[in-house]
């Protein structure tokens, strides 16, 4: 039976954006990434032949422009054959309502993520409190009640195989939500990496704005197990990828990807996790 979608209640527009914003940029022949505001969406497949996964669903109210961005590249009257999310968070999922209806397509995310998705659990509000500049500090604007997407999203397999993306593996990446997953495609080594690690600093709303490129840890303000979340960057880094989008910044390739990974593992205590906040356990450092 269908179930009724609803997004969390404190759901809004949030009024911050960055130069990339509307900007989609072409990875490999295969994988495009989208700037909304200040999040990406990423396109997986070919134009050639049409069919493609979306990973991850914007900002509040842009669906409109996901639907044109994806016609742009894949024909008028296109869909994905699904949407598959890395995580919950408001970012990630701010259009999505109105892109099931649209394109009626399911939803995937991992198992321990579903509760978010349907209704049943709110993530821990952000922590305006914690080290990490302006971003932090208008963090208690973004929603963290869960959306119910019903019976529209399902758990991924738990073989670690991607639904309609064969080639590409999920990997639990948690840390920055309990059901946080990354995508990676062992023959070419391509890496959907979600918030696991982000390429923008966050440190100053200028260098979100200005999408300052910096290979760090995941959003502060949300990011509540540092312990999980340090792993979950050194099981990135060993895969070494070659390419990588991240959910926040410009997509990454080659040295940059790679020194910038190891800079990131090695330098975690002091780079990705902040000095102070209530989500912050003492003894990391
Ligand atoms: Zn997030
Ligand atoms: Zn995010």
């Amino acid at each position: 039976m269908e179930k009724e979608m609803s997004y969390g209640s404190d759901y809004k527009i949030i009024p911050a954006t960055s130069i990339g914003s509307g900007v989609g940029i072409q990875v490999l022949p295969d994988l495009f990434s989208y700037t909304i505001q200040i999040v990406n969406i990423c396109f997986v497949g070919n134009p050639d032949n049409g069919e493609f996964v979306l990973v991850d669903a914007g900002m509040t109210g842009s669906a409109d422009e996901i639907i044109e961005a994806a016609e742009e590249r894949f024909g008028e009257g296109c869909r994905p054959i699904a949407i598959i999310l890395t995580h919950g968070h408001f970012d990630h999922v701010g259009a999505i309502i109105e892109l099931v209806n649209h394109w009626q397509v399911p939803v995937y995310a991992h198992e321990i993520e579903l509760p978010y998705l349907v209704g049943q659990k709110s993530y821990p509000e952000p922590d305006p409190s914690v080290e990490g500049g302006m971003v932090a500090k208008m963090s208690p604007l973004f929603p963290n009640e869960p959306i119910n997407l019903g019976n529209h999203v399902e758990k991924l397999p738990p073989d670690g195989s991607v639904p309609h993306l064969p080639g590409f593996r999920w990997i639990h990446t948690p840390g920055h939500t309990p059901g946080h997953v990354s995508f990676f495609r062992d023959e070419d080594r391509a890496l959907i990496a979600g918030d696991a690690f982000i390429n923008v600093k966050q440190d100053s709303l200028y260098k979100v704005i200005t999408q300052e490129e910096e290979v760090n840890g995941p959003p502060r303000y949300f990011t509540t197990d540092w312990r999980a979340a340090w792993d979950s960057v050194k099981k990135l880094a060993e895969l070494n990828p070659s390419t990588a989008i991240t959910g926040h910044g410009a997509p990454l390739a080659g040295e940059a990807l790679t020194s910038g990974l190891e800079r990131l593992v090695n330098n975690f205590d002091s780079l990705a996790i902040p000095d102070y906040g209530k989500y912050v356990d003492g003894n990391i450092h």
